[in-house]
């Protein structure tokens, strides 16, 4: 199946070839991680425990149920949530008395802890996030990390005594996000949603949007501003220096195993995957390139080659399985390893270790001597050339629009809006497309007019077709 084609079974194809996942498990949507795409996890993971506890949050693990009383405090929050949670009604032979759902995010579970762990402003602000797995019934066909039934979820939660201090925490988020980002070469746009598409309960939500290669795009996380719309039902409290008892304001940050689908998405091919050099399991290959005559001594050479690479802090695989070096190259294209290095006779003789780029497959020459150093400059090469190449596809799939006639197909649309409900939803329905919001950093001001009413605007808003 070819990505330029199908996109979507071009994708499941390289899922399941890759061997990433197992949808095979008996339940539709929770899916099995595999080692191979668990190690790619994790290594996001990684990173992402990296930038919170650089940024002093701390990392919390909460229980899985919440019980029901708890769950309906906050009245928004359990209408967005209401049809998608699972819920546990028994305990062995009992029925239980109050019902428990099965987290599908966790404000209702962490609040009534905050309420009692928050006294006064010196506790503030509260900064804590968890890793764990969240249960949403989805109900439309599922798709290997982009559209599941068992979430792998990060998120954070924080507690402030002012909403401006709320508000620098939204930006210390964005810039938490632009160096994971950076990290998967994905682009993305941070989008303030529309009032029907924020988050339940939230006061703005900014959802954290990249570009599919099918004009699709693909939420892979937001950010939102409570305010203290759940400090209030969940009394949290604290007392300023005045003695004086007031409720938090607080932020929320997620993400989920969606980030592995846009870099599946965004960057495999046709080939398998094609992994960011900082999330790869293995950064490069070494295949020794044997012939009868100096198999000791390339065996030897791959050996040490590996050593001085891993010596560099470099994840590297020596491959020397009992095979054809092909039949090798054609494994770990699927696999996705960004930097394949051969080893022979030639390259030994010449002080060289050939390289082949999994991205563009440009291949040349590392010189021996400085192996390790050159490796690494040429993963950042292909990182940066990943994220450029990522950037061009998003971009060349923007399209201003200015008027509702001959709206073109496959392209994320940008054009102004008024604002107001009733030209959204009519916009919405039309094309049977929704609305992702305005920039939450707009990088130039915008005068325009209201591609349905007319009136004057200073607000653009981008809407696209969503996976
Ligand atoms: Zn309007």
């Amino acid at each position: 199946m070819l990505k330029e084609e199908n996109f979507n079974d071009w994708y499941n194809e390289i899922v399941e070839k890759a061997n990433l996942s197992d949808k095979r498990y008996p339940v539709k949507g929770m899916n099995v991680w595999t080692p191979y795409g668990w190690k790619i996890m994790r290594m996001i993971d990684t990173y992402i425990r990296q930038e919170l506890d650089a940024t002093d949050h701390e990392e919390v693990c909460f229980p899985l149920m919440i019980p029901e009383t708890e769950f309906k405090k906050e009245k928004d929050h359990i209408k967005g949530f209401d049809s998608e949670v699972y819920w546990v009604t028994h305990a062995g032979l009992n029925k239980l008395d109050v019902r428990l759902v099965v987290r599908p995010t966790s404000e209702t579970a962490m609040y009534p802890m905050f309420s009692l762990w928050i006294r006064s402003h010196q506790d503030l602000p509260l900064k804590v996030y968890q890793i764990v797995n969240t249960f949403r019934y989805e109900t439309k066909q599922t798709r290997a990390f982009i559209r599941v039934r068992e979430i792998h979820f990060f998120e954070s939660h924080t507690c402030h005594d002012t909403e401006e201090d709320a508000q620098r925490q939204i930006d210390e988020d964005v810039e938490i996000l632009s160096k994971i980002a950076k990290r998967l070469c994905l682009p993305y746009t941070l989008l303030v949603r529309t009032d029907w598409d924020k988050f339940p309960g939230a006061y703005y939500t900014v959802g954290i949007d990249t570009v599919m290669p099918n004009g699709r795009t693909l939420q892979i996380g937001s950010i939102h501003h409570y305010r203290t719309n759940f400090s209030e039902p969940y009394n949290i409290t604290y007392e300023d220096e005045n003695g004086e008892h007031k409720y938090v304001h607080q932020t929320t940050y997620g993400m989920s195993e969606r980030l592995l689908g846009a870099v599946i998405g965004v960057h495999a091919d046709d080939k398998g995957l094609v992994m960011p050099p900082d999330i790869a399991s293995f950064q490069a290959v070494i295949i020794p390139i044997l012939s009868k005559n100096n198999t000791e001594l390339v065996t030897k050479e791959s050996k040490i080659l590996y050593e001085v690479l891993t010596a560099a802090g470099l994840r590297v695989k020596l491959d020397d399985r009992d095979a054809r070096p092909g039949s090798k190259y054609y494994d770990w294209e699927i696999k996705g390893v960004p930097l394949r290095l051969e080893l022979g006779g030639r390259d030994i003789e010449n002080n060289v270790v050939t390289f082949v780029r999994r991205d563009t497959g440009e291949k040349g020459t590392i010189d021996a001597a400085t192996v390790a150093e050159g490796t690494k400059l040429m993963l950042r090469v292909i990182a940066d050339s990943m994220y450029a190449k990522a950037k061009e596809i998003q971009e060349s799939h923007m399209q201003d629009i200015d008027s509702m006639e001959n709206i073109p197909e496959d392209k994320i649309l940008r054009f102004g809006w008024c604002g107001c409900p009733e030209c959204g939803h009519a916009f919405e329905d039309k094309f049977d497309i929704k609305i992702l919001g305005h920039a939450y950093r707009p990088e130039h001001a915008y005068k325009g007019k209201c591609i349905v009413c007319g009136k004057d605007t200073d607000m653009q808003v981008l809407a696209a077709h969503t996976m």
